[in-house]
């Protein structure tokens, strides 16, 4: 049998090849026995396929992997998922049920993480040889839980007996401060979809203790580095020990991604000195950049030269850029790293001379005149390419936030516009849906996304935009029963469901959206009754640091009770905040979602993710001209898009200029001011936390730094529109096809095809 019979024999095939173990194993008694049978099962299917492999090698190094249950994704990518299904049918049992037993790992905190998984899967799927590299995080991110209408942090055990994790025997030593730590190397296989696998590869330390976390809380003590270096992801970094704990897990990671990656080029006969023939790097975020000195100094001990280390690691490395807010672009202050990472200030103090010596501008430096590192100069400056993640993003770094550098290195500079995985965000989360497109205009669109166009002879037949209703109706109604199961609450089937869900921050406009609840409220109780009931759904985990985030979480949940409690408003207005967002509630929520809401200021959002999950499941976005929305709207147009708000440029000027001031639209606008003072009500001092709510009051009346009051107006005027076209139902089914029929740019397919094409060139 020849190669491609193996990897590509067809589904069918491969389904009656497994046909008695699935049923062997569907027929079994409990969930957690059918769970772990699945489990083996796809192990051994992974393991008879063999992995990727090819002389060169990408290392995808992330902080984050927010990957989510996998079972389904696996059985999916496998070609056992319908024969599985079918089986648990005939005994009486769903996927779903059995998908409960498995926790999500909570390896990442949001888009940024998703994204790396998301990638994965595409790598696979594309066969294209690649391996993520990041941190076994014992506890994760936190899981919130919701108290007196406030965010509460607990810890997050995923890691059970039976999992997809498997421990491995490599090892590697660390040096961490003034000590020498053994890593231990554990492994995640990346299914691709009709393809081989590759790994996702956590390290981890045997010492980590999880019994050192306190009283069921977050907190614990952050000086035993080798208690608590993997025990949770992004621990609470306000305080010093916190930022210290936080470079000690970079560098364990980077340290152990180094030696691998130069352990697996020698294994296939590299000299070193033609390390990138061998491997290439994509640095995401500036989170792993110390695997640049790392890397440098691991070829020192392996006995090169200096300058030809820094030229060999130069060729290797490639960096994303994920944002341009100040605040998140990583600058270490000199004696910190001294204190951390001794070993590597030496060569970071070598990096910035040269660069000192060949440009004087201080803004490119990597050691400013205060002595603090700039992480992404040295991404910038000894890597081979730097890309934004959506055409806006490269755009606003090209054009003001890094032009210095692109002055410099007018090359290094690419776009690419992030994407998702379409077998995790359509066929796993839809089934309905993908059945329909199935029928409509074949299977092809399962690995090409542009046959997704196919579609939009349908957006002529009034049978098929009905059927599409019916299927967003079935989502909504499964997603009622979960969330009875899950939170308590009823939803209706037949209102408007409009969705926001995002990790909590400012930039991200929550908050403005909680004014327009304010608004709809208000105007219900003045007898303005909306034509249809509106769902309001939000989900957003906030720091533990932030505070006027979590104040945010906390006006909505008042606003929730306030409205759930008085009889004149709740038959019109519902307002849901989800407990615990995370890729689990994505995968339900979305499907059921009729409006996306993308509301961040206009130049902040780098690309967003969640927007394309939305258009991909039918939902008709409500944004700003901002990050990946705007590539949204060139594709659907004007008429299936809602677009509100100042535009990117006007944003910018405002910054520049220092123009805007929040006190300023208040005063002169009563009925911008009606809403925000509806904040500090009795109404909501009633059920809520007074302190909080006249602090987030404050914040946005005199400082409101991400421009609310600017573009409330505008808001509330697109969204009532948006709500009065939603009563053309079949326009708006129009609208839908539109919307899914042009996702297929978006596919995390298209963007690995475009690094690979432009950056990582694999065979
Ligand atoms: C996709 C996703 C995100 C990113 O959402 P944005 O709207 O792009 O910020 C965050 N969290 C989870 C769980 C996701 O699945």
């Amino acid at each position: 049998m020849d190669v491609y019979d193996r990897t590509h024999r067809n589904v069918e095939e491969r389904e009656s090849m497994y046909e008695n173990e699935i049923a062997q194993i569907t027929a079994k008694n409990s969930n957690e026995e059918i769970y772990s049978g699945l489990l083996e099962l796809a192990g051994k299917i992974t393991q008879q396929k063999g992995r990727i492999e090819g002389k060169k090698k990408l290392y995808y190094i992330s902080a984050e992997f927010l990957i989510g249950k996998l079972l389904s994704n696996n059985l999916i990518n496998l070609g056992i998922y319908d024969q599985v299904a079918e089986s648990l049918k005939a005994h009486g049992k769903s996927m779903a049920e059995i998908e409960e037993i498995e926790n999500e790992p909570s390896l990442g905190n949001g888009g940024l993480g998703r994204l790396a998984a998301c990638f994965l899967d595409s790598i696979a799927t594309l066969g294209l040889p690649g391996d993520g590299i990041g941190l076994n995080y014992h506890l994760g991110l936190f899981k919130q839980e919701f108290e007196k209408n406030l965010q509460k942090e607990v810890p997050n055990p995923w890691m059970t007996q039976k999992s997809w994790l498997r421990r491995t025997d490599v090892s590697y030593p660390v040096i961490l401060g003034d000590k020498k730590v053994q890593s231990v190397m554990y492994e995640i296989d990346v299914t691709g979809y009709d393809n081989k696998c590759n790994t996702l590869k956590l390290f981890d330390l045997d010492t980590v203790d999880e019994s050192i976390v306190q009283d069921g809380g977050i907190q614990f003590d952050k000086e035993n580095i080798s208690k608590n270096l993997t025990l949770f992801l992004y621990p609470d970094d306000s305080d010093y020990q916190g930022q210290l704990l936080r470079i000690y897990q970079q560098y364990f990671m980077v340290s152990n991604a180094a030696q691998l990656i130069i352990d697996e080029a020698q294994a296939k006969g590299s000299n070193l000195y033609d390390l990138p023939d061998y491997a290439v790097i994509q640095i995401n975020d500036t989170h792993p950049t110390m695997v640049i000195p790392e890397m440098i100094r691991q070829l020192v001990l392996h006995n090169i030269e200096m300058d030809d280390a820094i030229e060999i690691v130069s060729k290797m490395c490639a960096y994303t850029n994920h944002t341009i807010l100040a605040e998140a672009l990583e600058t270490w202050p000199l004696w910190f790293l001294d204190r951390v990472v001794p070993q590597l200030v030496p060569i970071i103090k070598m990096l910035d001379v040269k660069v000192k010596e060949k440009y004087q501008d201080e803004r490119v430096a990597i050691i400013d005149k205060d002595q603090r590192v700039h992480m992404a100069h040295i991404d910038i400056h000894y890597g081979f390419s730097v890309n934004g993640v959506a055409a806006l993003h490269t755009k606003i770094l090209e054009e003001s936030e890094l032009k210095p550098f692109k002055d410099i290195y007018p090359n290094k500079f690419n776009n690419k516009t992030n994407g998702i995985t379409f077998r995790r965000w359509l066929l796993h989360c839809d089934h309905e849906l993908a059945a329909f497109i199935t029928e409509k205009i074949g299977d092809g669109y399962k690995k090409d996304a542009a046959e997704l166009e196919k579609l939009l002879t349908a957006a002529d037949n009034a049978a098929d935009l009905e059927k599409i209703l019916a299927i967003k109706k079935i989502k909504k109604q499964q997603l009622k029963s979960y969330l009875e199961q899950k939170e308590g609450v009823t939803i209706d089937e037949d209102s408007i469901l409009d969705v926001q869900v995002k990790r909590l921050h400012e930039y991200k406009r929550q908050q403005m959206n909680a004014l327009y609840i304010i608004y709809k409220y208000m105007q219900i109780k003045a007898g303005h009754k909306p034509k249809r009931p509106i769902t309001m759904i939000f989900g957003a985990k906030a720091a533990p640091a932030y505070t006027i985030a979590k104040d945010i979480i906390h006006l909505i949940l008042c606003l929730s009770e306030v409205i759930r409690k008085d009889p004149e408003v709740s038959p019109y207005l519902k307002v849901v905040m989800l407990e615990n967002y995370n890729v689990t509630y994505a995968e339900k929520v979305i499907p059921a979602a009729d409006v996306s809401e993308q509301i961040s200021l206009a130049s902040k959002e780098a690309s967003g993710t969640g927007n394309m999950k939305f258009m991909l499941n039918g939902a008709i976005t409500l944004g700003t001209e901002d990050g990946a929305n705007v590539e949204i709207h060139e594709f659907v147009g004007d008429d299936n898009i809602y677009i509100f708000g100042e535009s990117s440029n006007e944003v910018i000027e405002h910054y520049k200029n220092a123009d805007y001031v929040a006190e300023k639209i208040y005063d002169r606008d009563p009925e911008i001011a009606k809403l925000v003072d509806f904040i500090i009500s009795k109404e909501l001092f009633a059920v809520g936390n007074k302190k909080s709510l006249i602090r987030l009051y404050m914040e946005i009346v005199t400082k409101d730094w991400f421009m609310t009051l600017l573009d409330i107006k505008d808001y509330i005027r697109v969204k009532e529109q948006l709500f009065e076209d939603y009563e053309d139902r079949n326009a708006w089914a129009k609208k839908m096809l539109v919307n899914i029929s042009k996702a297929g740019f978006f596919s995390s397919d298209r963007t690995i095809e475009q690094y690979n094409e432009d950056i990582w060139k694999l065979k």
